[in-house]
């Protein structure tokens, strides 16, 4: 049964009864604690796998990489990787995008079909092609050449949904939007080595070739390594025609913690569109180069996911109302 971000808490608590989580009270280090925050409470247990990923490998892109694969590879999140929402026609369509802050270097997919992990082929563009982004075919030619296996992403459970949401068309336009989520997960090790990677099925039933803010870097994720780094959530066409993620790393920069630059950006979109904040789902998280993590979001449920050496726990940020 698919597990959306409303009721994954449960799960959570089950995995570390079974002890699947690290005590991290046990892991503490010596100078600046590594410190990992996502999206969503299904950012929990990706961000503990970053943080066992570091610990192991000292990669702070590994680290990202690997934390995200947790999301995507659970087809109970069903609006990230394997078991997300497919587009109009039954078609699950993946967005990526991966930032290194150190080498300011990037790589995005988008519209990436039969492919369950996004974010690994979003960093191979950045590591092995003299590109930043490709889409479509385009990105699945190089997943299989870079040797990728390839996986059905759409699942039994998200193919009747989507019948039933087709017997049901043309919707009522008053209608809530169908649903969606993305995992946004930013790091930074003891170093103060900052990334982020940023992966979701977008919004369900999307028309196809749709492309939200997600794999748009600025939009659903930005890093600066000299800065620190922000991710996104929520209806993208809402969050890239600000690049709101570029837009809160530079309110940092300016000496703003990552709150209060989350909420300006939040307020100054409301302000452009015109509408009350709640009627925008846009949900932001940041850290900056101090350490300092925040958030802040329209929607009451968004939650953020914050792991370090001392404690792994979800976070309810600011509301902007
Ligand atoms: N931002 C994603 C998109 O628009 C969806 C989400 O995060 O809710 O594709």
């Amino acid at each position: 049964m698919p597990i959306h971000r409303r009721d994954f808490t449960g799960s959570l608590s089950a995995l570390a009864g079974l002890g699947v989580l690290p005590n991290l009270a046990q892991s503490q280090e010596s100078g600046r604690s590594p410190l990992f925050v996502a999206t969503w409470n299904f950012g929990l247990p990706a961000c503990q796998k970053s943080l066992e990923t570091l610990q192991k490998s000292g990669s702070i892109l590994d680290a990202i990489e690997l934390g995200i694969h947790v999301a995507e590879a659970d087809v109970r999140v069903d609006s990230v990787g394997v078991g997300g929402a497919p587009n109009a026609q039954g078609v699950v369509q993946l967005d990526a995008c991966f930032m290194d802050g150190a080498t300011h270097k990037a790589g995005s997919v988008a519209g990436l079909e039969q492919y369950p992990h996004p974010i690994s082929v979003a960093r191979r563009v950045m590591e092995k092609t003299k590109h930043v982004m490709l889409v479509g075919q385009g990105a699945a030619e190089f997943a299989r050449l870079q040797g990728f296996e390839k996986q059905e992403l759409l699942t039994e459970e998200q193919r009747k949904k989507w019948m039933e949401w087709k017997s049901k068309q043309p919707a009522d336009p008053a209608a809530a939007p169908p649903n969606h989520d993305t995992i946004a997960l930013v790091g930074m090790d003891a170093s103060g080595h900052i990334a982020g990677g940023c992966s979701t099925s977008g919004l369900a039933y999307k028309l196809p070739g749709r492309v939200g803010d997600s794999p748009i870097l600025g939009g659903g994720l930005y890093v600066d390594g000299e800065v620190g780094a922000a991710g996104a959530t929520g209806i993208g066409e809402n969050i890239m025609r600000y690049c709101g993620s570029f837009a809160i790393v530079e309110l940092m920069r300016t000496g703003m913690d990552p709150t209060s630059a989350c909420k300006s950006v939040i307020e100054r979109i409301a302000r452009t569109e015109k509408k009350p904040p709640s009627e925008l789902h846009i949900n932001f998280l940041a850290i900056d180069k101090q350490g300092r993590w925040g958030g802040a979001g329209t929607d009451a449920e968004f939650q953020i996911a914050v792991v370090d050496s001392h404690s792994a726990r979800l976070e309810s940020p600011l509301l902007v109302k």
